[in-house]
C-alpha cells in the first residue's frame, strides 16, 4: 500500500503534468469569436452591450469581475472581450503578483485601453489589493520611495485600462475590492446540450470523427465543464487511435471512459474516494475540510476548487456550519444504504 505522504506527492506530480497538458489544450481549442463561445447567453448579451456602449463613447470598458467554477470559460471571455475591443490583454494571476513592485511594473507598462486580466484574484495579497484600489478607481499609482523617515510617496498617473479579474472563490474576495468592479458576472456550469456543441467543435479542430452517441456520452461525463469535456475528448481520441481506427464511436467512448474510472455522472476516482471517506470514516459527516483532506490524502484547495463544487452541484454533498455531509443521493450513487436516522431524514 502506498503511504499517504507518498500518494500526496504522486498526486501533485500528476496534477502538474495534467495542468500543463490542460493549458496546451486550452490554447489550441479556445474559442476565437463570440459565436464559438457556447452558452452563458445572458453574460454574453450583457457584455456585448457593455462593449458596444464603451466603443460608442470611445472609452475603455468598466472593470469586470468574473466568477464561477474552474474551466467554465472565464479566461476565454477575457480574451474575447480584448479581441472585440481591439486591445491588448496582459495576463497574470493573484499568486504571481508577489510584491507591490510587480504590480507597479505591470500597471506602468500598460498602454491606453489595455486589458489587465488577473486570474485567481482571491489569492492577491492585501498589500497588492491596496495598491489596486486607487489604480482601479482614479487611475493613479501611489509608490513609496525610500525607507524610514526619508520615505516619500509619489503618485503616478496610469493610462485608462480595464481590469478583468477572475475567481473560483468570490466569497474570499475582500469587499472593498469587490465593490470597485463596475460589473460582476457569474459563469455557471453547462448543459449537456451546450457541451455537445463544444465537443463537436473541438473534434473538428482535432480532426477526429465522433459519432452522436459518443458526443452525448462524453458530454454527460464532463462535469458540466468545457475544460473537462475537451480533456476527455483528447483521452477518448487517444483510446480510439490505439484500440480502433481513430474514429470515436459510442463503444470506444464507453470503453475509454471506463478505463479512466469515470462513471456515468462524470465522477472520478477522487470524487468517489471523498464521498466514501465522508460515509465510512466519518459516519456520513459532518466532517471538517481539513480532516477530510487528511483522510483522503488530498490537498484542501484541490477539494474546494475542483471536487466540491461539482459534488454540491449534483446534490451529493451539503455544506453546513459544522462541516460536509454526504446526502441520500451520494449513498444511493455509491450503492450504499442511507442511515434512516432522524437527523439524516431531512437530507
Ligand atoms: P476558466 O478561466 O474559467 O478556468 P477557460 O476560459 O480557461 O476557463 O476555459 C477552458 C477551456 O474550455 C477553453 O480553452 C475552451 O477551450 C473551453 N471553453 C470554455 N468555455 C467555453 C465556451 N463557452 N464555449 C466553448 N469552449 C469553451
Amino acid at each position: 500500500m502506498v503511504n499517504p505522504g507518498r500518494r500526496r506527492g504522486m498526486n501533485q506530480e500528476l496534477e502538474k503534468v495534467e495542468k500543463t497538458e490542460d493549458k496546451n489544450l486550452d490554447l489550441a481549442l479556445r474559442p476565437q469569436r463570440w459565436d464559438e463561445y457556447i452558452g452563458q447567453n445572458s453574460v454574453k448579451d450583457n457584455l456585448k452591450i457593455l462593449i458596444g456602449a464603451a466603443q460608442g463613447r470611445g472609452e475603455s470598458i468598466e472593470h469586470i469581475l468574473l466568477y464561477g467554477p474552474a474551466g467554465v470559460g472565464k479566461t476565454t471571455l477575457a480574451y474575447l472581450i480584448a479581441r472585440e475591443m481591439n486591445t491588448n490583454i496582459r495576463i497574470t494571476s493573484g499568486p504571481a503578483i508577489e510584491r507591490v513592485g510587480d504590480l507597479a511594473s505591470i500597471l506602468t507598462n500598460l498602454m491606453p485601453g489595455d486589458i489587465l486580466f488577473i486570474d485567481e484574484a482571491h489569492r492577491l495579497n492585501k498589500m497588492i489589493e491596496e495598491v489596486l484600489y486607487p489604480a482601479m478607481e482614479s487611475r493613479t499609482l501611489d509608490i513609496i520611495i525610500g525607507k524610514g523617515p526619508s520615505a516619500r510617496t509619489i503618485q503616478l498617473d496610469l493610462p485608462p485600462f480595464t481590469l478583468i479579474a477572475a475567481t473560483t472563490r468570490v466569497g474570499l474576495l475582500s469587499s472593498p475590492l469587490r465593490s470597485r468592479f463596475g460589473v460582476t458576472f457569474r459563469l455557471d456550469f453547462y448543459t449537456n446540450e451546450d457541451l455537445e456543441k463544444i465537443l463537436a467543435r473541438s473534434a473538428k479542430l482535432l480532426t477526429v470523427q465522433i459519432s452522436n452517441d459518443a458526443l452525448s456520452h462524453v458530454a454527460a461525463c464532463s462535469r458540466q465543464t468545457p475544460r473537462v469535456a475537451n480533456r476527455l475528448l483528447k483521452r477518448v481520441r487517444d483510446y480510439a487511435q490505439v484500440h480502433g481506427d481513430g474514429n470515436i464511436t459510442g463503444t470506444t467512448a464507453t470503453s475509454a471512459l471506463k478505463l479512466l474510472s469515470i462513471d456515468l455522472l462524470g465522477l472520478e476516482e477522487t470524487d468517489r474516494r471523498l464521498l466514501q471517506a465522508i460515509i465510512s470514516k466519518f459516519n456520513g459527516g459532518p466532517v471538517g475540510l481539513q480532516s477530510l483532506a487528511a483522510a483522503c490524502s488530498e490537498e484542501i484547495d484541490t477539494i474546494e476548487e475542483l471536487h466540491e463544487p461539482f459534488l454540491m452541484q449534483l446534490g451529493f454533498i451539503e455544506r453546513t456550519s459544522r462541516g460536509r455531509l454526504a446526502t441520500r443521493r451520494a449513498y444511493e450513487h455509491l450503492g450504499l444504504a442511507f442511515p434512516e436516522t432522524e437527523a439524516r431524514l431531512a437530507l
